[in-house]
């Protein structure tokens, strides 16, 4: 068992410092009009020490966020505050936690003036074998269409999650599932879908879902097919499940008052994801970045 570092460290505009002194300022533009964009990253202890999971696609879709508003990011620096952030905290399986916002300034929204910033805290993560299965409510609020927010790990855009999931949790759920205005399903508030339907595995495409990182690897996985489905098509499913960085290869039990069986297929997804993010596929251990 690896000993902890006595107090968390994080990373904040070019060194590692103390975890719980981090402090932005009261004028912060991103506080004031979600200026600031965000990833959700992990690490996985494996044979060979901790590694992260496909680090330079996280940073990527960060770098093409931070660039919608000209916020400053370079994914070279962001690769090691990560691993020296990882490497500090002794981690090992972890939740690594990048965000670069616009800073101190003007009450003025033009981004212009304020100071931009980039910070990295990680914590560490349980490993959990069987994870719980959820339980989805049609969410009320509809996704930020793509055409009026691009789905990216935008700061303001969370605001969108954080009304539909409070709804869900309102009603007795444990998770939000957005449709559009045509009843296509579009993701989850933090995980996008798929659904299994005679043991053929697809992948739920909607073009205000975030571009998943998970959702990309299990489609290579499984070689599934890619498309736009109906709330009716996923109630009619053999197996619905829910993946994202956090959450894994989630199954769904329950969408609304349609319940879900054994979930077979889903489970053995969640094994074979489970392998290869430990490095134990050896043809997808390119997706590990040594810590
Ligand atoms: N959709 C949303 C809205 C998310 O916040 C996330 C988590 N980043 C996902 C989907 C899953 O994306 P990923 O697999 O890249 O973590």
């Amino acid at each position: 068992e690896a000993a902890h570092a006595a107090k968390p460290v994080a990373w904040f505009d070019g060194a590692l410092v103390e975890g719980d002194t981090l402090q932005a300022g009261l004028t912060t533009h991103a506080l004031h009009y979600g200026s600031g964009v965000f990833e959700g990253i992990r690490a996985y202890a494996t044979e060979t020490g901790a590694a992260v999971f496909r680090l330079p696609e996280h940073l990527e879709r960060m770098r093409r966020g931070a660039g919608m508003f000209a916020l400053p990011f370079d994914p070279a620096l962001a690769t090691e505050a990560v691993l020296a952030t990882l490497r500090a905290n002794r981690h090992r399986d972890a939740y690594i936690r990048p965000l670069a916002w616009f800073g101190e300034g003007s009450f003025g929204l033009d981004v212009e003036g304020h100071v931009p910033h980039m910070m990295v805290a990680t914590t560490a993560t349980q490993v959990h074998l069987n994870g719980t299965r959820a339980r989805l409510g049609v969410s009320r609020w509809r996704r930020n269409p793509a055409d009026s927010l691009p789905p990216l790990k935008l700061c303001g855009g969370y605001v969108n999650s954080i009304l539909a999931k409070r709804e869900a949790k309102a009603r007795g759920f444990d998770e939000a599932l957005f449709t559009d205005r045509d009843g296509n399903v579009v993701e989850c508030t933090g995980a996008n879908v798929f659904l299994v339907k005679d043991g053929r595995v697809t992948a739920v495409e909607h073009r205000d879902a975030l571009p998943g990182i998970t959702r990309d690897t299990l489609i290579e996985l499984t070689g599934a097919q890619s498309r736009a489905v109906t709330l009716a098509e996923l109630l009619d499913a053999d197996e619905v499940f829910a993946c994202g960085t956090a959450a894994e290869v989630a199954p769904v039990a329950q969408i609304e008052d349609r319940e879900y069986g054994d979930n077979p297929v889903t489970r053995e997804l969640q094994a074979l994801y489970g392998r290869v993010v430990r490095g134990q596929e050896a043809a997808h251990r390119h997706w590990l970045t040594e810590v």
